[in-house]
This record gives structure tokens, sequence and C-alpha cells, in this order.
């Protein structure tokens, strides 16, 4: 065994596989894997192994698809069979909800270059005789897909590399992580120590612990999980090629062929978490003691809809841990706070999902980025709220919910409320209805007195449709009130602050008492971060965005270097903010200071420190709701305070409280991104017009060199906002057409209450980017006309903003 390598892979699982064979495929082939038992012992050798290409996020989707697609190359690369089954696969709608749910993925497959087809029950039936027609309403047949040999499918990845020089430690167990000076890890082993630069953790069923050596707790957590083969199954035997693969979203269960039987498996909603606490080291190539008892309420639904399953008998029950995210999705990239510690696990699918997970993190490793947006899969989408505990409660409510509908209004009830602003029981007396977000409470809507506040889940437009355009209309024409402490927000002071700044933001950075738009860049030059930063005094910033990207952003700064004298401060639990935004909302805010808040002595994109009511506050004179408007920003002890003042003193102006959709309905008709949806890593400052913010003639910047090549080259694609003609909302990523043609993606849309428009917006071809353009929007199956609007239809000018 090496003493020493560049990387350290830990575990031999399907993901760690990957991982290896992906950096020696970057160039990297001093790279080793430590396996403390067999190559695939952990959840890979007992899986199901089906594989398919679909996920909410749509660069997961593509990297599903790349997953699928690899496994050719990876047999003739290793010589291993991987045991492929292309069969493709079916996906079976009982009702008309899960047929909305087909719909959507449908939409979304033509962009992506998957070919998917909305067929009738009886057309299924063709491909998988085994369920009864009369049960299901339609049904989405994938063409990509089927399922792989686990085995097979490790030993492929591992073989390719080894080809090349990586090395497999199998039987070896890592015991212990110690960080060194030089920044690498000394990886200490029962059969003796590795130094190395990078540890990557592909543990599996043991990342949590793997986490732990290096003093890190990851929020992630095995389940159990069961699937029955059967005995032969006439039915199964007369078919003169395989069976597709199928599942069936309203019998929670999911099938395919094994042998001349079927395999059956299910996420059943009474689940078990496997090893609550610590994994014990010395589970091998093991299962779990089965319990029909649990499966048998979806047993009993999967014979009725599968009815040759129920006339087999069982041969076996595969009951086997694997591990999950309290979203279910993987846990993949550099973890904040520890140098060069990769994180590769929480990977619930990966057979469908390993090849991706590869690709991204040795990217990530060999070239500093990932190469796309890979936020859904991030483990710095997690805060430090994702504790063990919530992890406990938060996956077995993912795992039991893995086959429901996820409704795109929809709000998980399991760990809440976690945290609250001060305000959390003002804004439930005031009828609010929250949403989670970053751990957070926030008030997405206020139901009014006589109204109960849950919000029923929906493609379509929910109950609270006709309550957010009330909100809305109230902001336009009168003041509304939001509390906005769930943006992101960072303090940087300090002599160097300035000047750092000016080296992370591509804007130029403002002059005391003024705000600027700050988009921020990767050396890629595409997007990594849409702020505003205000200016409070020389030394001193205020910079607003994403609450979701804190850690993010965080780990962002921290890879770029922070210098010494200059302080960067997260401030999600230090800062709380209220919003004031409509015409009467500088009325309300004069009426609560001595400062003068008029238009000359406070002027669009101004910040400063002020009194109002009794509380010291920062006020920027900005508003996402793209009206006049105030963001007012106090600490936490003094939120209360604020809220009260404001909300007595704004009454007889018509003060109405107004929650984060009406916040996304407003920001629609006046054309503005956001981030995560229009501004993202995939695109850069021209295709999404943020580079009227670039001060591309600035010395330097983070991005500044692929920037200047970006703008230099016309741009493929662009940004654009569309007013689309239909009665029903886009999710996102729809395929936007142009006759047969997918010609760009939805990012985002919604209604645009004020405008009285539905609209979405997304990226096109750039040659459609023009005012008027007629293209359609696949929703949920149907092409929708879509019209390009250049102009925002709310106050094109700005004026509103700016008076
Ligand atoms: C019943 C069942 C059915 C499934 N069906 C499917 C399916 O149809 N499709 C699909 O895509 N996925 C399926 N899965 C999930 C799939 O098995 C997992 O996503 C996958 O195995 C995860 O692989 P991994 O490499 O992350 O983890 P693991 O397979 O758990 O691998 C981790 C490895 O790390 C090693 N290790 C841990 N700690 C150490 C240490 N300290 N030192 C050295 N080595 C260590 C372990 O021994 C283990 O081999 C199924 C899982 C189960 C249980």
């Amino acid at each position: 065994m090496k003493s020493q390598a560049r990387v350290v892979v830990i575990g031999g699982g399907v993901v760690g596989a990957s991982v290896l064979y992906h950096l020696t495929k970057l160039g990297w082939p001093d790279v080793v894997l430590v396996e403390k038992h067999e190559l695939t012992a952990g959840s890979t050798w007992h899986a199901a192994a089906g594989v398919h290409t679909y996920n909410s996020d749509a660069n997961v989707s593509r990297l599903q698809k790349y997953t699928i697609d690899l496994y050719r190359e990876i047999e003739k690369s290793s010589g291993q069979s991987c045991g492929i089954h292309a069969t493709g696969n079916l996906v079976l709608a009982a009702t008309p909800e899960v047929l909305d749910n087909l719909k959507l993925m449908h939409s979304r497959a033509k962009y992506l270059g998957m070919e998917t087809h909305l067929i009738t029950p009886a057309e299924a039936h063709k491909l998988n005789p085994l369920f009864d027609p009369k049960c299901f309403v339609g049904a989405l047949h994938r063409a990509d897909g089927g399922h792989v040999d686990p085995n097979g499918v490790t030993h492929a990845y591992t073989g390719a590399a080894r080809k090349v020089g990586a090395e497999v430690y199998r039987h070896t167990r890592v015991t212990g992580l110690s960080p060194r000076r030089d920044g690498g890890w000394l990886v200490q082993t029962d059969k003796g120590d590795i130094t190395c630069e990078h540890v990557v953790n592909a543990g599996g069923l043991w990342a949590r612990e793997i986490g732990r050596m290096a003093g890190i707790e990851l929020p992630v957590l095995a389940m159990e999980h069961m699937y029955i083969v059967t005995e032969p199954i006439p039915e199964v035997a007369a078919l003169a090629r395989e069976l597709l693969p199928t599942t069936d979203y309203f019998g929670e269960i999911y099938m395919r062929q094994e042998g001349q039987g079927a395999l059956l498996g299910t996420y059943e909603r009474d689940c078990r978490i496997w090893s609550p606490d610590t994994a014990p080291w010395d589970f091998n190539m093991q299962l779990l003691p089965d319990d029909l008892e649990r499966l048998a309420p979806h047993l009993e639904l999967g014979f009725k809809h599968f009815p040759p399953i129920g006339r087999a008998g069982i041969k076996k029950v595969v009951n086997g841990p694997f591990t999950f995210a309290p979203d279910g999705n993987p846990l993949v990239g550099p973890v904040r706070g520890l140098r060069n510690f990769w994180s590769a696990c929480g990977v619930m699918a990966g057979f469908a999902q390993g090849g991706g997970v590869g690709l991204a993190l040795a990217r990530w490793m060999a070239e500093g980025d990932p190469g796309a947006d890979v936020f859904a899969m991030d483990v710095a989408r997690f805060g430090a709220f994702a504790t063990h505990p919530y992890t406990l409660i938060k996956v077995p409510e993912n795992y039991s919910r893995r086959f429901r509908i996820a409704y795109p209004n929809e709000e998980l009830a399991a760990a809440r409320p976690l945290r609250r602003t001060p305000v959390y029981d003002r804004l439930k007396s005031a009828g609010a209805v929250f949403g989670a977000s970053f751990g957070l409470e926030v008030a997405l809507w206020y139901a009014p007195d006589g109204m109960e506040p849950v919000e029923e889940p929906s493609y379509r437009r929910s109950n609270a449709f006709p309550i957010v355009r009330e909100e809305c209309l109230a902001v336009r024409h009168s003041v509304g009130i939001m509390d906005i402490s769930g943006f992101g927000k960072y303090e940087i002071t300090g002599k160097g602050a300035a000047a750092w700044l000016d080296r992370v933001l591509a804007c130029r950075v403002p002059k005391p008492g003024r705000m600027v738009l700050a988009p921020m860049l990767n050396e890629r030059g595409t997007i990594m971060g849409d702020f505003s930063l205000a200016r409070l005094a020389d030394d001193r910033f205020l910079m607003i965005g994403s609450g979701v990207a804190e850690v993010f952003h965080m780990r962002w700064f921290e890879r770029l270097g922070i210098p010494d004298g200059v302080s960067v401060r997260p401030m999600a639990s230090a800062l709380n903010g209220l919003m004031i935004a409509g015409p009467k909302s500088r009325e309300l805010l004069q009426r609560l200071t001595r400062n003068d808040v008029s238009n000359t002595a406070f002027k669009f994109f101004a910040a400063r420190e002020m009194t109002v009511g009794l509380v010291p506050a920062t006020v920027a004179r900005a508003s996402y709701a793209g009206d006049l408007g105030y963001e007012i920003w106090c600490s936490p002890d003094y939120q209360v305070t604020l809220y009260d003042a404001l909300v007595e003193s704004g009454r007889d102006l018509g003060l109405c409280h107004f929650g984060g959709r009406a916040l996304m309905s407003l920001r629609l008709e006046k054309n503005y991104g956001a981030f995560f949806r229009e501004f993202r890593p995939d695109y850069t400052p021209v295709e999404s017009g943020l580079d009227r913010f670039v001060a591309y003639d600035k010395a330097d910047f983070v991005g500044r060199a692929a920037a200047l090549r970006d703008r230099a080259e016309p741009p493929k694609k662009k940004l654009v906002a569309m007013v689309v003609d239909s009665d029903v909302e886009v999710v996102g990523y729809e395929s936007i057409m142009l006759g047969p043609e997918a010609v760009g993606q939805v990012t985002s849309g919604g209604y645009a209450h004020w405008a009285g428009k539905s609209m979405a917006m997304g990226y096109v071809r750039s040659d459609l980017a023009r005012d008027g353009t007629e293209l359609d929007i696949l929703i949920f199956g149907e092409p929708r006309r879509a019209r390009v609007q250049a102009t925002p239809l709310f106050d094109a000018n700005g004026g509103r903003q700016r008076r």
C-alpha cells in the first residue's frame, strides 16, 4: 500500500468507484481507493439498480442521462460487463394528478434531449402486460433507462481507473482523519497511514461516521428499504422480449423483470431508520430481517395494479439500508471550513446518479468548478440548521413521500417550525401561511379572517391565487410590509474591504451611502452570485443575496481568500429585515424618522443608517417588488418594535401584509430574475443581461478574462421574459418550442397579478430573444403560445421606483 497519494477516496461502492474513475479520466492517476471490505459491500451490492433520467432539477437530470450513457464507455475501457438492460421504462398514472406529473416530465424532456412519449394505458400495456390497464388513466414511456448489474458497474469503474494507474486497497478500513498543516490530510487505516492532498468521503452507509472523523456532522441517514422477488410468472415467461421497468406513483411501487419473475419494491410510509446514531463497522454484505407486515398495504395495492405478480409466490425478500439527505438529493462538493475534504455521499440513486456525481466532483477537484450549476446536489445547500436530530426527522419524511407527487407550492411539515424570526407570532396572528427556507419560517401569503391558513397542494392555481392577487394590488396601490429576514446577508468590514469586494465582484464598488447591483462571477465567467451591495461607510458594507446560498457563498468567499484585516460575516441570525413597498411607502417611512427621506435627500439606491421609530436601523432604498420601496434592517432584538411601529403608522395608509408568493409575482412583471433560477452558474452576464452591471473596464476581478471573451462572442442563448397564453402557470424547466424544435428552457414563472398575465422567464436561442417573438411553451404536455416581452409590463421606465 502506498504511504502517499494525491487523493484518497474512502469507500468502494458505486459512488467511490465512479469518483476514482473520473479523477483518472481527468488526468489524476495518483489516486487510491480504500475499501474496508469488498467493493460494493455497503448498499451497492443488493441494489435493484434501476436507472432513469428524471430529477426535479434539470442539471441533475442531465447528469443522470450522462450516467446511463457512460455505462457502454466503461464497459469498453474496463472489459467488464455492466449488465446493461437498456429497455427504457414506463411510468403509470392512476389519477389525473399523477398524469399532470407525467405531462410535466414530458414537457421538460424535449429541451434536455431525452425521448419521452405520453401514451395510453392500452399502449403501455403492450410494453408491460403485467399491469391492469383499467387501474390507470395514462402513462409515460421514457426511451432512456432500464437496469444494470451493481457489481459489474462498480468493477467496471475501478477496472478502468486501475488501467491508468489508480490503486484499490480492499479490506482496509479508514480509522481516522487528521488535517495537515500543508492543507492535506493524514488518512489512518488499519493497514497503515496514507498522506494525501485530498480526501473524498464516499463512505455510503458510513459517510456520516467518516464526516465525524473530520469533525463534521453531515445530514445523511440510512433507511431500510425492501423489495420482493417472485417465483417465475407465466406471463413473463411467455414474453418475446424483456418487460419495461415500471413505476406506479399512485401505488408507490416500482417493478421490473427479474429472471422469469418480477422484482417489486416500495417506499413504505411506515418506514424504518437504520442505525440512527452510529452505523456498525462490521456490517458487510449483510441484509436486514424482512418485515412483510410493513409492506402489506403497498403489496395489496401493487397486486391489484399488477395481478400476475399477486398470483406468483414470493421467492425472496431483500431488505437493505441505503442513505438519503433530508431532501433526497446527493451531498456533493467541498465541505465549507475543511480544506481539501470532499463529499460524495447521500446518493440515494447510485446507479442513476453515480456517474454524474463522479464527473461533477472530479471536475470540482481538478478544475476548481463542477462545470455546471449543481446546487441541487451541493453539500452547501444545508446550513447549521441541518443537525443530526433534524436529519432523523426529515429523512424519514422524504423517504415516505418518495413516490408521492411533489407539488410546486407544497411545503413539508416535519421539523418545523425550526428557525423563527422575532415577528413570527405577529405574522401568524395576521394569517401568515409559512414555508421553510434554509430552516427559517417565511410567510408565503396571508389568509384573511375566516379562511383557514392552509394552501392546497396543486399544479394549478391554488386557493392562495385570489389572496396573492389582493396582496399584489395592495402593494401597487398603497403600501405592503414583508419580513425579508430570509434574504442572505453579509457584513463586510475592515480596511481592505473595498479592495476585496472590488476583486470578488464584477461591478464597481459604490461610494459611501450608495448601493449597486453586484454580479459575482467564477473563473469560467458564469454567475456565482447576484447581490445588492450597500456601502455604509468607507470600510463597512452590507451585501444582500439569496438566503439559501449562505454556505455556498461563504465557501466561495473563503476559497477566493479573505485577507487579514477584512471580515466577512454571514448575518442569517444576526440581522432581520422588513421591506415596505408601494407608492405610500415613503410617507410611511417619513412618519417614523427625522431623516429626510424625500426623493432629493434619499435617492433610489441610497443606503443609510437612521433611526426608524425607536429602532437603530439600516435603510436601503430598493425593492425587489420593483416599486418605490425600502429594506429596513435591524438586529433581531429590535424587529418586533420596528414591525409594530410600521404596522401602527401604516394603518391609515392601507398597509397590508404581503408574502413571498406576492413578491415573486411582482418581480415577474418587472422582468427581474432570481438567483438559482435565472441567474446561476450555467449562464454568463451577456446571456442573462447582467452584463449591464459588470464593470468590464475594471483593472481586474474574478472571472474578468472569461467575461471579456464572453462579451466578444455573440451569445448562443439569452434570457427573456414571456407573456403566456395559459390558464395554468409554468413550474420550471419546461421546453420552449419553435414549431417542433426545442429552442429553450423555462427558468421560472407565475402569474403577474397587477398586469393580469401569466408569465414565464427562460433562456432561448439568442436570435429569438426579440420583443414580440412568438414561441410555444410546453405546459403539462400542451404547447401554449408565449410572446417575448422585452420591456417590463409594470413601470417599464422605472419611474415609480425613482420618483
Ligand atoms: C434494496 C435497495 C434497492 C436499491 N435500488 C436502487 C435502484 O434501483 N437504483 C439506484 O440507482 N439505486 C438503488 N439503490 C441505492 C443504491 O444502492 C445506492 O445509491 C448506492 O449503493 C450508494 O453507493 P455508495 O457508493 O454511495 O455507498 P455504499 O454502497 O454504501 O458504499 C460505501 C462503501 O464505503 C465503504 N466504507 C465505509 N466506511 C469505510 C471506511 N472507514 N474505510 C474504508 N471503507 C469504508 C463501505 O464498506 C462501502 O463499500 C438501492 C438500494 C437498496 C438498499
